[in-house]
């Protein structure tokens, strides 16, 4: 299949933009991941990006990745796939056999579904909890003041490990501020991952200490319907 041009282009200027925001930060690439956000997209838009080296996907839906990836994986070793929209608890076992990371932990009822899942299934996906940084309402997430409290009660009444935290600014606010506050509920947490920063804001979270950058549109350019 004919790579598109919109996928390599794409690609590679996210890729020259993350060295650059890592060489700026004083940092090293290897401790950013691309994750490529592919919702919405199909094999044909997904392919050439394979092709072109990347590995790490997200997904914003169990049952899209469901339908779409397992044709993928087969066929390309290596990937892995990340779920980075919200996850209903019912979902939780399909999560932890597609996925090899969840960036959404939010509540309690999640963490349990999760708990039971990991020790069935011997599965260890990482664990990102998404923290609501601007608190806004309609909007999954943990309150920033709430966030010490549920990451203890992820370790000690859960069991799970936790190793990073997620967060999505609000659209109409300059998001440094948001990667701040995440970054520093992270230290005092002494959690190593972070995910933040999408295809407008990224270079920022870089420069503030992301781990995990969340990238679709600068890749696979716009997407038709809202996901
Ligand atoms: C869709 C989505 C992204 C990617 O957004 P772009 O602006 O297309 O880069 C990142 N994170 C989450 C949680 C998303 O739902």
């Amino acid at each position: 299949m004919q790579p598109t041009a919109t996928a390599w282009s794409g690609l590679d200027s996210v890729r020259a933009e993350i060295a650059r925001a890592c060489k700026d930060a004083g940092r090293d690439p290897a401790e950013v991941t691309l994750v490529a956000v592919s919702k919405t997209f199909g094999a044909e838009a997904i392919e050439p990006v394979i092709a072109a080296g990347q590995r790490v996907f997200g997904e914003n839906r169990v049952q899209e990745a469901k339908a779409k990836w397992p044709a993928l994986t087969a066929k390309h070793p290596g990937i892995e796939l990340h779920l980075i929209g919200p996850l209903q608890s019912n979902k939780a076992k399909e999560a932890v056999a597609l996925f090899a990371a969840i960036h959404s932990v939010d509540r309690p009822s999640l963490c349990e579904a999760l708990a039971k899942e990991i020790a069935r299934q011997a599965r260890h996906p990482l664990l990102f909890v998404e923290i609501n940084t601007g608190a806004e309402p309609q909007k999954a997430g943990v309150l920033p003041q709430d966030a010490d409290a549920f990451l203890a009660a992820c370790r000690d009444t859960y069991d799970l490990t936790v190793s990073g935290l997620m967060c999505i600014p609000p659209h109409d606010e300059a998001p440094g501020p948001h990667f701040a506050l995440t970054a520093k509920i992270a230290r005092r947490n002494g959690l190593k991952l972070l995910s933040m920063g999408m295809s407008a804001d990224f270079a920022v979270a870089i420069a503030m200490g992301a781990t995990h950058v969340r990238v679709g549109s600068a890749i696979f350019g716009g997407r038709e319907k809202k996901a």
